[in-house]
């Protein structure tokens, strides 16, 4: 019972420095589904276990799989974006230096989103981290709570496999919902969007970008995660009890994973990937471009993660043909990448081009 708390954790992306991680580690190796040997042993036997160095934790974002950054997914969407500028005739030295150029990865925009990552994993172990075994008491409350209100569970006469694929597709659901319903919340309440405008501020988008969030913006959706894994996970254990183990829940990992290499860093790049037709069901990056774009006609739009469906259901979908972005960023003017500017969040006067939908005040 334990270990399936702990590997419904492990695929949202916590981290807990235990034994039960490196072993949920490992059996998702020994599935062929990740790519392992360096990034498990520098996830398991150097970070985790070494408290006093967590904080430089985001130096080894690249060689762990479970990450968007991690070095395998990078090379895979770098050669996805040399092959779609190569595409459009552009000449070989010309790709290279416009996906690895000093003018991209020196850009003041870039050098904020990599010290967000340092000064927000070390506010991360000091504010977040204690919260992180709540998630395995909110499984547990859940799952006794209503083994105390209904008695035993077992309710799904169903084998063992159709056990994994209706728990992987429902949480994959109810997590891209919440994701996007708490982004949309985001961007409609000022002081939400206080906070959520530093991941906007971004003027230059590289897949670090993913990592430029606001602790506030972190903390909230720290909370939300622990909602959702941890009262689904709880309902879950109780609706299968002892039906299913924990190798045979691979699903959210799965999600993942093709979500990873079908291109999910250009999201936050400069290379523009539309998927036509494809796009109403499944967002591609180039329409998380346009929800950084700088241009008002493009405020507030294509909020989900994965999903495009969310948004045409709420009305704040945009396919990426016809559009183009030439801009990123809060405003044409955006040009202040300091920490300091950034500590309280960011707010927008009225008058420059407010991006969230209430007026602040
Ligand atoms: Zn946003
Ligand atoms: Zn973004």
């Amino acid at each position: 019972m334990i270990m399936i708390i702990v590997f419904i954790i492990n695929t949202n992306l916590i981290w807990i420095s235990d034994g039960f991680t490196m072993n949920t580690n490992k059996r998702l190796s020994e599935t062929g589904c990740m790519p392992h040997s360096l990034s498990f042993w520098l996830n398991n036997t150097l970070l985790w276990g070494s408290t006093p160095y967590e904080w430089l934790s985001p130096l080894f974002y690249m060689a762990t799989s479970e990450k968007r950054v991690f070095w395998g997914y990078l090379i895979l969407n770098g050669l996805l974006a040399l092959i779609i500028l190569r595409q459009r005739k552009e000449g070989v030295y010309r790709s290279i230096t416009k996906l690895f150029g000093k003018k991209l990865w020196l850009h003041p925009s870039v050098k904020l989103d990599i010290k967000l990552v340092f000064l927000n994993q070390s506010l991360w172990l000091l504010l977040v981290a204690p919260l992180l075994t709540s998630q395995v008491a909110i499984a547990l409350s859940s799952y006794r709570f209503l083994l105390q209100q209904l008695g035993p569970g077992d309710f799904v006469p169903s084998t063992v496999v159709g056990v994994s694929i209706f728990y992987s597709v429902s949480i994959f659901l109810i997590d891209d919902f919440t994701r996007f319903y708490v982004h949309r919340l985001y961007h409609r309440h000022p002081l939400l969007w206080r906070f959520h405008a530093v991941h906007h501020s971004a003027t230059v988008l590289t897949p670090f970008t993913l990592y430029r969030l606001h602790i506030v913006e972190m903390l909230i959706n720290s909370c939300r995660s622990l909602l959702v894994f941890g009262v689904c996970g709880g309902i879950f254990i109780y609706i299968v009890d002892g039906k299913v183990t924990p190798v045979e829940i691979l699903g959210t990992s799965i999600f993942s994973f093709l979500f990873n290499i079908a291109g999910a860093n250009l999201r936050h790049s400069h290379i523009w990937l539309g998927w036509g037709g494809v796009e109403k069901w499944i967002l591609s990056p180039a329409q998380h471009q346009i929800h950084h774009s700088a241009h008002a006609r493009h405020f507030n739009k294509n909020y989900g993660v994965m999903i495009a469906v969310w948004d045409r259901w709420f009305n704040s979908w945009v396919p990426s043909k016809n559009e183009n972005v030439t801009q990123f960023g809060l405003n044409e003017t955006t040009d202040d990448q300091t920490i300091r500017s950034h500590w309280l969040g960011i707010r927008q006067k009225e008058s420059v081009n407010p991006r969230c939908s209430v007026p602040l005040h």
